[in-house]
């Protein structure tokens, strides 16, 4: 490709609503375009990296024995209705009519779908097992879309539903699935665990979630530096002993309003009676599509009970027990949200999601800090960040008595499980069995967040100047920079001498033949992450050498003009 004629749309200035730096750099380095909150176009640049994931994953999953198919988008609310979920599923299914008036909605994932193609197409146990994939859009109504495309509206996955004639084969594939998630992740060059998750409300046996490590992960993490166990923080604290800490409360799960399970949650946070007085003010909740109430923000200020919590305790905040924009809350604050507040506040801040989970751990704050009890300890931590509080729990002991636990912050890109019969039994999904006799089939379903892994890997791989793509995903592995060509047509001619074959050599190149200034290009191309950079220019050429850098490396170097392409193999 020719810079000259391809969309290089680079930006300087950091955009004041980008969070964190996966979703700065992906727009300065023109990948990716906002349209409205949550939709994304992508641009050019950014393009050549998403398919170069999707191309992963795809080789993989076929790797596997899984079948590619390709399902639409937009689904009737008939399927929905008789799995129960058209009920079930919350705000973040869009809803819509066509002309006649017939309810569909735009798929957030595939199930139903699915579901209702295998009922129809496989008739015997002979058929099975099999397993079947598309990488394709999906729309979630997110409530909170943020950090670009890592939490988007409409984003690309990777989704895989398998189908069993019993549980033994569904095990069997699903372990599959682990191995060839552990390949794909491997390839992108990702450093990331798999960790047992919570099948939650959806009553499966067994769920694996793939996190990429990286601090500005919206999920915590729990692993342990002596054995196998790797959690994420919900199931860890599901499973783990509760020595003595609060037991959660039974009456959690039956009171009605979110507002009622945010104080029992809060109660439970700071191991006090509902009506203790506290220095406790704003909590932020929210209700996933479960209807389980997760703490987004807590803010100790001011001398109320848990009871008190209203809304007209809290200036500028309407609807405090619902929702808090983090507009919001930072005005109330005075500090960003996503962040522990800073320490000369008049009292300790936690706006952290993941933080919210380590409520057992965290049994009351004060002006100087929190106290924390853990299974075999308590202590007193001054205020700080959550890190701070991260690190004074790591050292305990975990679940199955070995080695100490980490607590790390992931991304979740991938989400492995075992449905069961679920969705089979609500929509008769059967196949004969060996005995002639109908069998209801087992199901497995198995998704990767394609496009949130693009932004997962800037995430990891970044410097000060810019992106540094992993070369299997890099939108192009090599750049040719031409120096002032439009003056030197001995410049000109030696870049596209080399640009030519390093392209017949299989290696996408991007010949930067701008008419621009050195450090304009070079500047762009850091940014844009090019893991291999050459220099064509006057004065090499008079020493018929180039002169190289790796993306990644300190210093550049001279090699010899005809040396380009052994050096790169
Ligand atoms: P999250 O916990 O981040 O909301 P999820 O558990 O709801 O994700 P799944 O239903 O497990 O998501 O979907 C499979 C994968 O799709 C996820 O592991 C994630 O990588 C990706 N994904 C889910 N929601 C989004 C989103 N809003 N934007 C981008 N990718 C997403
Ligand atoms: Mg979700
Ligand atoms: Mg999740
Ligand atoms: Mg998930």
């Amino acid at each position: 490709m020719r810079a000259s004629r391809y969309l290089i749309a680079t930006q300087k200035e950091t955009p004041a609503d980008a969070e964190i730096i996966s979703h700065q750099m992906m727009l300065r380095a023109g990948m990716i375009r906002k349209l409205a909150s949550g939709l994304y176009s992508w641009l050019p640049m950014g393009l050549r990296v998403l398919r170069k994931v999707e191309r992963i994953v795809r080789e993989e999953m076929d790797k596997s024995g899984a079948q590619e198919v390709l399902m639409p988008a937009v689904q009737p609310a008939e399927l929905w209705q008789e799995s129960g979920r058209w009920e079930q599923y919350g705000g973040e299914l869009l809803r819509m009519n066509d002309r006649h008036g017939r309810n569909f909605c735009f798929g957030p994932t595939h199930e139903e779908v699915i579901t209702d193609l295998i009922r129809n197409e496989l008739k015997s146990y002979k058929e099975l097992p099999a397993n079947f994939y598309q990488i394709q859009t999906k729309f979630r109504d997110e409530r909170r879309p943020r950090f670009g495309v890592m939490r988007a509206r409409e984003f690309i996955m990777k989704d895989a539903y398998s189908f069993h004639v019993n549980a033994e084969s569904l095990n069997d594939t699903y372990h599959v699935m682990h191995r060839t998630y552990c390949a794909i992740f491997d390839r992108l060059g990702l450093d990331y665990r798999a960790v047992e998750a919570d099948s939650g409300a959806i009553g499966g046996s067994a769920s694996h979630e793939f996190h990429v490590l990286a601090s500005s992960g919206e999920d915590a993490i729990v692993f342990s530096t002596g054995s196998d166990y790797a959690a994420n923080i919900e199931k860890a604290e599901a499973v783990a002993p509760s020595g003595d800490r609060p037991a959660p409360s039974q009456e959690l799960k039956e009171v009605a309003t979110p507002e009622q399970r945010t104080i029992e949650a809060l109660a439970r946070f700071l191991n006090v009676d509902a009506s203790t007085t506290l220095k406790t003010l704003l909590v932020k909740a929210e209700e996933d599509e479960d209807g389980n109430s997760g703490l987004v923000a807590l803010i100790l200020r001011g001398d109320h009970t848990l009871n008190e919590i209203k809304a007209e305790n809290l200036p500028g905040v309407a609807e405090p027990l619902t929702m808090a924009t983090d507009e919001e809350i930072e005005k109330l604050i005075g500090c960003k949200a996503g962040s522990i507040g800073p320490v000369n506040l008049p009292a300790p801040v936690i706006v952290d999601r993941s933080a919210a989970h380590l409520a057992d751990f965290v049994c009351g704050a004060n002006k100087e800090g929190y106290h924390l009890t853990g299974v075999n300890w308590e202590r007193d931590v001054p205020l700080g960040r959550v890190e701070d509080l991260r690190n004074v729990l790591e050292g305990d002991p975990s679940p199955d008595g070995k080695g100490t636990l980490e607590i790390r912050r992931g991304i979740e890109v991938g989400h492995i499980f075992k449905l069961g019969n679920k969705y089979s039994k609500a929509m008769n999904a059967t196949v004969l069995d060996e005995n002639g006799k109908s069998a209801t089939l087992e199901m497995g379903c198995y998704g990767v967040g394609v496009s949130r892994i693009v932004a997962s890997s800037i995430e990891q791989n970044h410097d000060d100047k810019g992106i540094i793509w992993p070369e299997p995903i890099a939108p192009f592995e090599v750049a040719i920079v031409t120096l002032n060509a439009h003056k030197s047509p001995a410049v000109m001619e030696a870049g596209e001498k080399l640009y030519e074959q390093l392209r017949q050599a299989g290696f996408d190149v991007l010949l930067d033949d701008r008419n621009e200034r050195p450090g304009v290009k070079f500047a762009d191309m850091e940014l844009i992450g090019i893991p291999h950079r050459f220099v064509v220019s006057e004065r090499g050429l008079t020493a018929e050498t180039l002169e190289y850098k790796g993306r990644r490396d300190a210093d550049k170097q001279d090699i010899p003009l005809a040396e380009a392409l052994p050096f790169l193999i």
